[in-house]
């Protein structure tokens, strides 16, 4: 469980990351395919306009350049937005030309431009013509007299107009004939050829003629369009993180104190009871110690009881553990306490232990003859006694003092009609809230009730415990209220058995003197 809190706060932003470089490649193939097929569908629509025009000229011009067979090659230029030059060969040369009206013969050197084949169109390689222009030729060859037909257009033509906005997104896009002769080559033009280019390809084949366009994303682009969509995912994977996180230390929490888990870690071992000492604020004393339950979690370390305690409430395994508890107190304290008859140990209670019939059978039995029942004092809250309007919480308490033991009202002022409870129940003790101690000597309207709360114990003869006591301003100050009982980490936190021991026996008759410091080893 521990492993599966750990990988939910690591595994989404992972597999964000992951998710996040699928996403570019997909956006970039999309984007690589929508320009390679524009390009490819441009190519075929033209060569389809090259074919019927020079299907045209075909059927009506003569072998003879004429004055009428140059101005209808000019005509056929000047109709239309594709072509360059419009041209007659017959064999082998070309005798009559758009562009220029001299009869001058020109001999065709490219040789896959004087054997076209007799049907359809032939679209030759790009030829390099006067002053480095380059252009690609569709030719149309005319069986019966051996005359040819042809239309120059810029191979660039081929790439409108995408042609600028494949180079804004580092496309490269070449049109190749079906026997891979380059025709034209756009986008973002390196040096390279498209074969040899880095990165993510992609043809798309020509619909009516041999060609095929490839597109080739540049990994540039790839990077760089995965950082900025990582970083919108990974904010994503951080929140799913979190909110998983969450979710499964809710889930942990709740299994972590769930009965079934609490009573195997009891059965286990893994429970430790801890002592607080509980401080004579006159004389500096140990005069008691306020049990408190310690989880010793293989894999978390120390559990508070904060994480366990209500589960095991509402589970109802608290009515066993706090019978495990005083078997341990009698373990632990038994001859301490039997040394020091004026010792007190106190334990908390749950609102179950009300409900529970066994409990004074079960104290009777545990306590027996080796803990005088006068030196137990048992806590509770208010809330306790809320939750048992039967009065059966009233009864409990009336039988656990008819054995001797004493009782503490718990937490103080932290609950509700305070003075009602004070005055029905048989307490001993009142343990004023850590809340009231934390107010002394500040500017909050509480920091004047613990006097008060204190005049009403006295009234109603009650020792005072404060509990929370963390600063020497407060211990003072309770000292001139002249509280009876102090708890807090300024004089202790709790500790195991062990050291509690040892810490009572240094502080028997351990005055709080000037500076009211605190033994440095128990602090
Ligand atoms: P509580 O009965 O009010 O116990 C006092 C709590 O305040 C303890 O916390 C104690 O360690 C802490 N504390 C003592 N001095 C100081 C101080 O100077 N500063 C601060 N900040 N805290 C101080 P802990 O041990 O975590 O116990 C929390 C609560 O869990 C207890 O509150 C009690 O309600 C419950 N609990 C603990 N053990 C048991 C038990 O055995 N049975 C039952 N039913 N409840 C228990
Ligand atoms: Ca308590
Ligand atoms: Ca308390």
């Amino acid at each position: 469980m521990f492993a599966l809190v750990a990988l939910a706060g690591l595994l989404p932003p992972a597999a964000f990351v992951a998710i996040s470089w699928f996403q570019t490649v997909q956006q970039m193939n999309t984007l690589m395919a929508r320009y390679a097929s524009a390009v490819a569908d441009r190519a075929d629509q033209i060569f389809g306009t090259a074919e019927s025009t020079l299907a045209g000229m075909s059927q009506t011009l003569p072998t003879r350049c004429s004055d009428e067979t140059s101005q209808a090659l000019r005509r056929t230029v000047f109709e239309s937005i594709y072509f360059q030059e419009a041209t007659l060969v017959v064999d082998g040369a070309v005798v009559c030309s758009s562009n220029s009206t001299g009869k001058s013969q020109q001999a065709i050197t490219y040789r896959e431009n004087r054997l076209v084949p007799d049907r359809g169109i032939h679209i030759s390689a790009p030829v390099r013509l006067a002053r480095e222009r380059m252009v690609s030729i569709v030719i149309h060859y005319r069986a019966g007299d051996n005359a040819m037909f042809g239309l120059h257009l810029n191979p660039l033509l081929l790439g409108d107009p995408v042609r600028k906005y494949a180079a804004e997104d580092q496309i490269t896009l070449a049109i190749e004939r079906d026997d891979g002769t380059l025709l034209s080559q756009f986008g973002l033009i390196g040096d390279l050829p498209i074969s040899q280019l880095p990165g993510n390809r992609l043809v798309v084949q020509g619909k009516r003629y041999p060609i095929r366009v490839t597109a080739v994303g540049s990994p540039a682009w790839l990077l760089h369009n995965w950082q900025q969509n990582a970083l919108i995912f990974a904010s994503l994977g951080l929140i799913t993180s979190a909110l998983l996180f969450l979710l499964l230390l809710y889930l942990w929490r709740h299994q972590l104190s769930g009965g079934g888990n609490v009573q195997d870690a009891l059965a286990d071992g893994q429970f430790h009871v801890y002592y607080q000492p509980m401080i004579d604020a006159a004389t500096g004393a140990c005069v008691g110690a306020e049990s408190l339950l310690r989880w010793h979690h293989p894999q978390l370390g120390t559990v508070m009881p904060g994480t366990f305690i209500a589960s095991a409430e509402q589970s109802g395994f608290i009515v066993t553990l706090t019978k495990w508890l005083m078997r341990r107190i009698v373990k632990d304290l038994a001859t301490l306490l039997k040394e020091n008859p004026g010792f007190h140990v106190s334990l908390n209670l749950s609102p179950q232990h009300f409900a529970d019939p066994k409990l004074l059978a079960d104290i009777k039995q545990i306590f027996g003859q080796k803990v005088a029942p006068t030196q137990i004092v048992f806590e509770v809250t208010e809330h306790e006694l809320i939750m048992n309007e039967d009065n059966r919480a009233l009864e409990v308490l009336k039988n656990m003092r008819a054995l001797g033991a004493r009782i503490a009202i718990d937490d103080f002022g932290s609950g509700y009609s305070s003075l009602k409870y004070l005055s029905q129940f048989p307490f001993d003790y009142l343990k004023i809230d850590k809340a009231f101690i934390d107010a002394i000597g500040t500017e909050s309207i509480t920091a004047g009730l613990v006097d008060t709360i204190v005049q009403i114990a006295n009234q109603l003869k009650l020792k005072t415990v404060a509990e929370g006591v963390e600063t020497p301003e407060q211990l003072s100050y309770l000292r001139r209220l002249k509280v009876d009982f102090v708890q807090g980490w300024l004089l202790s936190k709790a500790l195991p058995a062990d050291q509690f021991r040892t810490f009572v026996a240094a502080n028997k008759s351990y005055l709080l003197g000037a500076g009211t410091s605190v033994d440095p080893r128990h602090a």
